[in-house]
């Protein structure tokens, strides 16, 4: 093969947002990637008629990078309400918390009553609205704590932590324990704030389809495995290519494997995918208390009834960490108790369990860290933070290295 300008080796968003930036700069791209479908971790599957993501991910339409990938249009993106729904696992009680911009009678709702204190509710708020408005260098130049030490600094008593920031932040952050950098808190808050999560008809993997569609020219080589590299060729198990640069947007294991970056700690995510009669409140996230390592429900097809079958709903529940001890029966128990159905209505699909789901991401939290390791060029969301915004920013900062390196 010609050698080309640039090799990237991962088509996960990292790579395919470097291989859309280089190849919209006019330069000959080729991608290499090990899996036999493109996407990394945003990967779908249809079983027994459902489509299911690996893991349970939501798509923020506000991410700023995703917005500058130009591919908004070209998906069909459902959304979620702005409503979480609480329920305590062993008291059966609810709260509900609204965005006013959703729902004005849960928001007022939620000031009367009795399991939330006012002043907390209107701290936190105060800090969400906060990280929305604020300028985010002003996020990046603070100084970083972990969140727990944050929301105390500010006043928001342990309780309405445990009670409610806890629940609602572990699901996305997969950090029980709320060590997270407050930093990145604040970006993932602002985009809460700024846009509404959802899904797609087909899945998460539409998302990395459709950049893929955006590429242009570029080659795109599945199936093939990098096992060797350096700055100007890359072995793979079918040949040798050469390229002027090379970048390595692989995930953060592949990367210490093929060029030695430090090693990283992961945070695992079990999703369990369970089928049930058509439901009529499925798009509301319900949040658990008190149900082990059981975070949160959530019907997809509340806003994707293409993910089911006719006439059925589709409910992710998910947990942190690699759960082997939530036996199938409990999951279907409490989907039963979180919807009032039957246990016997509540069948069984598939679980996911990925242990390299996202980054540990503890404070000091830095967003500017190097793109260069020796000769080659990185990407990845290691380097930013573990989420779709931080893949594609960490794929458009390699190929503008690579840019102004001459290439
Ligand atoms: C369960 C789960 C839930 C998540 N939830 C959310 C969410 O709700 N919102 C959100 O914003 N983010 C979420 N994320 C995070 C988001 O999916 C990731 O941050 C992002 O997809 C990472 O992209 P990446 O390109 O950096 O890495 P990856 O997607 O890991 O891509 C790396 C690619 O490199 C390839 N590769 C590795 N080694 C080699 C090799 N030797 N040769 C060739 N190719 C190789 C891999 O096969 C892979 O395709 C979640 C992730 C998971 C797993």
């Amino acid at each position: 093969m010609e050698p080309v300008d640039v090799i990237v080796v991962g088509a996960g968003l990292a790579g395919l947002r470097a291989a859309q930036v280089l190849n919209a700069s006019g330069r000959s791209v080729l991608v290499l990637e090990r899996a036999a479908v493109l996407g990394g971790r945003l990967a779908s599957a249809t079983v027994d008629g459902y489509v299911l993501d690996e893991g349970f991910q939501l798509v923020n339409p506000a991410y700023p990078e995703l917005v500058a990938t130009g591919v908004g249009p070209d998906t069909d993106l459902r959304r979620f309400p702005a409503v979480l729904r609480y329920v305590d696992a062993d008291t059966a009680r609810t709260l509900t918390l609204a965005d006013p911009r959703a729902s004005w009678r849960d928001a007022l709702a939620a000031l009367g009553s009795r399991e939330v204190a006012r002043l907390d509710l209107a701290r936190f708020a105060g800090l969400s609205l906060r990280a929305a408005i604020q300028p985010v260098s002003a996020i990046r130049r603070r100084r970083d704590e972990s969140t727990r030490a944050a929301l105390a600094r500010y006043g928001v008593s342990a309780t309405f932590v445990e009670d409610v920031v806890r629940p609602f932040l572990r699901g996305a952050l997969l950090d029980d324990d709320l060590e997270t950098s407050w930093r990145y808190t604040q970006l993932l808050v602002r985009s809460f704030v700024r846009g509404r999560p959802g899904t797609y008809p087909t899945g998460v993997a539409a998302l990395p389809a459709a950049l893929a569609a955006r590429l242009g020219d570029t080659t795109i080589q599945l199936g093939e495995t990098v096992t060797k590299l350096d700055a100007t060729s890359v072995t793979t198990t079918a040949q040798t290519y050469r390229a002027r640069y090379v970048i390595v947007a692989t995930d953060a294991g592949s990367a210490r494997e093929l060029v030695g970056v430090a090693p990283v700690r992961w945070r695992a995510q079990t999703t369990w995918w369970l089928a049930t009669p058509r439901l009529k409140d499925g798009a509301v996230l319900r949040l658990l208390r008190g149900a082990g390592r059981i975070a949160s429900a959530l019907d997809v097809s509340a806003v994707a009834p293409e993910r089911a079958r006719p006439g059925r709903s589709l409910v992710a529940v998910a947990a942190t960490g690699d759960d082997e001890d939530t036996s199938e029966i409990a999951v279907r128990e409490t989907v039963a108790r979180l919807y009032g159905l039957a246990v016997s209505d509540v069948e069984f699909i598939a679980t996911s369990r990925v242990p390299r789901a996202l980054v540990a991401t503890p404070a000091p939290l830095s967003l500017s860290r190097p793109s260069r390791w020796g000769d080659v060029v990185l990407a990845g969301d290691y380097l930013q933070t573990p989420s779709i915004q931080g893949a594609l920013v960490s794929g458009r900062r390699a190929a503008e290295t690579v840019l102004r390196s001459g290439a």
